[in-house]
C-alpha cells in the first residue's frame, strides 16, 4: 500500500509538473500575443504610410480629373448644339425675310423673279433641305444632348449621392479616425507623421480653400485607408479571438489535465482502498493461520502438561535440593570468613615469627658486622699502621747500555721481604713489610694493597705514599698506564665493586678531589683557577679536623668518570724537565679519595678517605745539577720529603707531638696519618747499577721508617730527629751505624728486623 501510494504521488507531481509546464506555455502564448499586438501596430503604422501615398495618388488623379473624356465630349456637343440653334435661328429668319420679299415682288419681278425665283426656290429647298438634313442632324444631336444630358443627370445624381455618401463616409471616417488616432495613441504610437500631414494640409487649406477640398478628399481616402486598417484591426481582434481561443484551450486541457490527475487520485485512492482490503485478507488469513497454530500449540500444551505432571516429582526433588544448596551457599561467607580469619591470623603469625628472626638476624648482621670491621682493623693493625713495600722496577732502555745498566739488586727466593743492593762492590741487605721484584704486575701490587682500600670503606683513612727517585716507577705504580692501570685506579674500581656489593644496605657517596703541592703550596688539579694557591683551615666545628677551602670535588660512579677526572688532573700537573728524566714530577701530586657510607638500617654514618700520593722526586740536588728555581723546588722537595720521615717516625713512635705543620704535605695528611689511619710507604728504586747510591738513600729512607718502633718510647727517641736527606746521603756513602744516633742507624741487613726491635724494646725499656 505504501508503495503503491508512493507511486502515485510521484504521478500526482508529475502531473503538477506537467500543469505547471503548461502554465508557462500559457504565459509564453499570452507574451505571444503581446509580441503580435506590437507586430499588428507596426502594420497599422505601415498601413498609414500607405494611407499617406494613395491620399498623394488621389491628389494626382483629382488633377486629372478635370480632364475626363466623357465631360470635354459633353462640352464639346453642347457648343455645338449653342452654335447648331444659332444658325438654325439664322436660317429661319432669312427664310421668313425670303417670303416676304417673294410677297412683295412676286408681279413685278416674273421673269426675273421667277428665275431668280426659280433660283432661290432651288436655293430655298436646297437651302431646306439642308436645314431638313440640318433639323435631322440636329434632333439626331438633341436626342444625343437628350442623351447627354439624361446622363449627366444621372452622372450629377450619382455624384450627389456620392458626394452625399462621401460626406456621410466622410463623417464616419473622420469619427474612425479619431477613434483610431485614439486606440493609437492607446497603443502608445503616435501617428505623428498623419498629424503632422494633417497640420500642414491644415496650413496649406489656410493658403487655398481648394486645397483643404483635396485634404478632404484626401481625408476620404484617408478614411477609406482607416477603413482598411479597421479591417486589419478586426483581423488583428480575430487574431486575437484565435489565441483567445486558443488560450480557452489550453485551459480547457488543463481543466482535462486537473480532472486526470484527479482521476489519477482517485485511481490512488482505490488502489489504495485495495491494498486496504488485500491487507485485511493478510491479517484474516494470518489470524485463521495462526487460530490454526493456537491449537496446534494448545494441543502441544496439552501434550507439555501431561509432561509437567511427570516431571513435578523430579522438580520437587531438584527444589529439594535447591534448597539445600542454597542452605550452604547461604552459609558459605560464614565459613569463608572464618576459614579466612583463621588464615589470616595463622599467616600474620608467620609473618610475626619471620619478622622477629629478621630482627634477630639483623642484630646478629651487625653485631658480626661490627665484629668484622674490629678483626679486619685489627689485622690491618697487627701488620702495621705503618707499612713499607719496596718495588723494583725493571731495567729500561732508557738506562742505557752496557755496565752502567747492569743490575745491582737481587732478591731473596725464601723471603719476599728482603732484598739485596750490590753497592760499590758491597752487598747492602734491606728487609722491608714486602719487595715486589721487576717482573711483579700491577695486579700483584695491588692485591697487597687492597686491604687497605677496603677498610677506607669501614671509615679509615688512608695514606698510600709512592716515594723514589724520578724514574724510579713512582708514577707507573700509582697511576700505571692506560693498559696496565695502577693503584689509583685500581683502587676506585675496588671501591665500585665493594659499594655496589653493599648497595642493599648501604648507600655511599664516592668523591673525588686532586691537588698537588709545589713549592709549598697548594694547587687544585681539577679546579676552574689552577694557579689558586689553596690554604688549610682547621673545621670550624671544633672536631680538629681540617679541610680545604675552595678544593673541587667530584662525584665520580663509574671508571669512565675517573678517567676523565684523571684526564683533566693531568694536564695541569706541572712537570719540569731535568737531566735526569725528562718527564720529572717536581711536585707531590694527591688524589683524595672521600668515601660516605650511610647504613641504611641503622642509620649508621662513616667517612672514609684514601689519599694517594704521588710524591716528588727524592734524588738529591747535587745530582740534578739544578740551578735557581730548580733548586729552590729541589730544596722545597727535600724539606717536605723529610717533614714526612718526620711525620712518619713520630706516629710509629707514638710521640706526643707529632711535627704536621712542618710542611704542607704533612699538615694535610694529619687526620689520614694520625690516630686509626693506615700508611703505605711504596718505595720505588731502580735496579740500574748507575742509581745505586739513589738507590741506597730510597732503601735506607724505607727501612727506617719501617723499623720505627710501635708503642711507647723512650724520651730520647721521642726527642731525636729523623736524619735528614743530607745524614742519609752520608749513611750511604759507607758509613757505619753512627753510635747515639737511636735505633734507627743500626746496620742494615744484619739483623732480622723482628729480633732487632724486640732487643731494641728491652734496651729503650730498661
Ligand atoms: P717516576 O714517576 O718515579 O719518575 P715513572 O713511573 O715515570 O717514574 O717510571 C719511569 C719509566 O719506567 C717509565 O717509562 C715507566 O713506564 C717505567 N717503569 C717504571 N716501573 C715499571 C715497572 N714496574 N714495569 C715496567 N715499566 C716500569
Ligand atoms: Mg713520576
Amino acid at each position: 500500500v505504501m508503495a503503491s501510494m508512493a507511486h502515485l504521488q510521484k504521478e500526482k507531481l508529475q502531473l503538477q509538473e506537467e500543469l505547471l509546464g503548461l502554465q508557462e506555455k500559457l504565459a509564453a502564448q499570452e507574451n505571444d500575443e503581446l509580441s503580435l499586438s506590437l507586430q499588428l501596430q507596426g502594420q497599422v503604422e505601415t498601413l498609414k504610410a500607405k494611407v499617406l501615398e494613395q491620399a498623394q495618388e488621389i491628389g494626382r488623379l483629382r488633377s486629372e480629373l478635370g480632364g475626363t473624356d466623357a465631360e470635354k465630349h459633353r462640352d464639346l456637343l453642347a457648343a455645338e448644339n449653342e452654335r447648331l440653334r444659332q444658325e438654325m435661328k439664322a436660317c429661319e429668319g432669312e427664310l421668313q425675310e425670303l417670303r416676304r420679299q417673294q410677297q412683295q415682288q412676286a408681279p413685278c419681278r416674273d421673269c426675273h423673279h421667277l428665275q431668280e425665283n426659280t433660283r432661290l426656290q432651288e436655293q430655298l429647298s436646297q437651302l431646306q433641305r439642308e436645314a431638313e438634313e440640318t433639323r435631322a442632324k440636329l434632333v439626331e444631336l438633341d436626342l444625343e444632348v437628350q442623351q447627354k444630358t439624361n446622363r449627366l443627370a444621372e452622372v450629377e445624381l450619382r455624384l450627389k449621392d456620392s458626394l452625399a455618401e462621401r460626406a456621410e463616409e466622410e463623417e464616419r471616417l473622420s469619427r474612425r479616425l479619431r477613434d483610431s488616432q485614439e486606440t493609437i495613441a492607446s497603443l502608445k504610437s503616435q501617428p505623428q507623421q498623419i498629424k503632422y500631414i494633417i497640420k500642414t494640409v491644415e496650413v496649406e487649406s489656410a493658403k487655398a480653400k481648394q486645397a483643404l477640398c483635396e485634404t478632404q478628399s484626401r481625408n476620404q481616402y484617408l478614411q477609406e485607408q482607416v477603413a482598411m486598417q479597421r479591417q486589419v484591426l478586426k483581423e488583428m481582434e480575430q487574431q486575437l479571438q484565435s489565441s483567445q481561443k486558443m488560450e480557452a484551450q489550453l485551459r480547457a486541457q488543463i481543466v482535462m489535465y486537473e480532472a486526470e490527475l484527479e482521476r489519477a487520485h482517485g485511481q490512488m485512492l482505490e488502489e489504495m482502498q485495495a491494498m486496504e482490503e488485500e491487507k485485511n485478507r493478510a491479517i484474516e488469513e494470518a489470524f485463521s493461520r495462526a487460530q490454526v497454530e493456537m491449537k496446534a500449540v494448545h494441543e502441544n500444551l496439552a501434550g507439555v502438561r501431561t509432561n509437567l505432571l511427570t516431571l513435578q516429582p523430579a522438580l520437587r526433588t531438584l527444589t529439594h535440593d535447591y534448597n539445600s544448596l542454597k542452605r550452604q551457599v547461604r552459609d558459605f561467607p560464614l565459613l569463608l570468613q572464618e576459614t579466612l580469619r583463621s588464615a589470616r591470623a595463622e599467616i600474620s603469625q608467620a609473618i610475626e615469627e619471620v619478622h622477629s628472626t629478621n630482627r634477630e638476624l639483623l642484630r646478629k648482621y651487625r653485631r658480626e658486622l661490627q665484629l668484622r670491621k674490629k678483626c679486619h682493623n685489627e689485622l690491618v693493625r697487627l701488620k702495621g699502621n705503618i707499612r713499607v713495600f719496596g718495588r723494583v722496577r725493571p731495567i729500561t732502555k732508557e738506562d742505557g747500555e752496557g755496565l752502567e745498566a747492569a743490575n745491582a739488586v737481587t732478591f731473596d727466593t725464601d723471603d719476599d721481604a728482603v732484598l739485596h743492593l750490590l753497592h760499590k762492590g758491597k752487598q747492602v741487605s734491606f728487609e722491608l713489610d714486602k719487595v715486589f721484584p721487576p717482573q711483579a704486575s700491577q695486579e700483584e701490587v695491588f692485591q697487597e694493597v687492597q686491604a687497605l682500600v677496603t677498610s677506607c670503606i669501614d671509615g679509615y683513612n688512608v695514606c698510600i705514599f709512592a716515594y723514589g727517585q724520578t724514574g724510579a716507577g713512582k708514577t707507573y705504580t700509582m697511576e700505571g698506564t692506560a693498559a696496565n692501570p695502577g693503584i689509583n685506579q685500581r683502587a676506585l674500581q675496588l671501591l665500585f665493586s665493594e659499594v655496589r656489593g653493599k648497595a642493599a644496605d648501604w648507600d655511599y657517596a664516592i668523591t673525588v678531589s686532586a691537588a698537588e703541592i709545589y713549592n709549598e703550596s697548594l694547587r687544585d688539579l681539577l679546579g676552574k683557577e689552577p694557579q689558586e694557591k689553596l690554604e688549610i683551615k682547621l673545621c670550624p666545628d671544633g672536631s680538629g679536623q681540617l679541610y680545604v677551602p675552595g678544593l673541587t670535588e667530584f662525584r665520580v660512579q663509574s671508571v669512565e668518570d675517573i678517567n676523565k677526572v684523571f684526564e683533566f688532573g693531568h694536564v695541569k700537573r706541572v712537570t719540569e724537565c731535568t737531566n735526569l728524566n725528562e718527564h720529572s714530577s717536581r711536585s707531590h701530586a694527591l688524589l683524595i679519595i672521600t668515601v660516605r657510607g650511610l647504613d641504611r638500617s641503622t642509620g649508621l654514618r662513616t667517612t672514609g678517605k684514601l689519599n694517594l700520593v704521588d710524591l716528588a722526586g727524592s734524588e738529591r740536588v747535587g745530582r740534578s745539577g739544578a740551578e735557581g728555581s730548580r733548586l729552590r723546588e729541589a730544596q722545597h722537595i727535600n724539606k717536605s720529603l723529610s717533614a714526612l720521615g718526620d711525620v712518619i717516625y713520630a706516629l710509629r713512635s707514638r710521640q706526643g707531638h707529632v711535627p704536621f705543620r712542618n710542611s704542607k704535605l704533612t699538615y694535610l695528611l694529619q687526620d689520614s696519618l694520625s690516630g686509626d689511619s693506615k700508611t703505605l710507604m711504596m718505595v720505588q728504586v731502580s735496579p740500574a747499577e748507575k742509581n745505586t747510591s739513589e738507590t741506597l738513600c730510597s732503601l735506607k729512607f724505607a727501612e727506617r721508617v719501617r723499623s720505627v718502633e710501635l708503642g711507647p718510647v723512650s724520651r730520647k727517641a721521642e726527642l731525636a730527629s729523623w736524619p735528614s736527606q743530607e745524614q742519609l746521603e752520608g749513611d750511604s756513602l759507607g758509613s757505619a751505624a753512627t753510635p747515639g744516633r737511636g735505633h734507627a742507624s743500626h746496620s742494615p741487613g744484619q739483623l732480622s728486623s723482628r729480633s732487632a726491635s724486640i732487643r731494641r724494646k728491652l734496651h729503650t725499656s730498661g
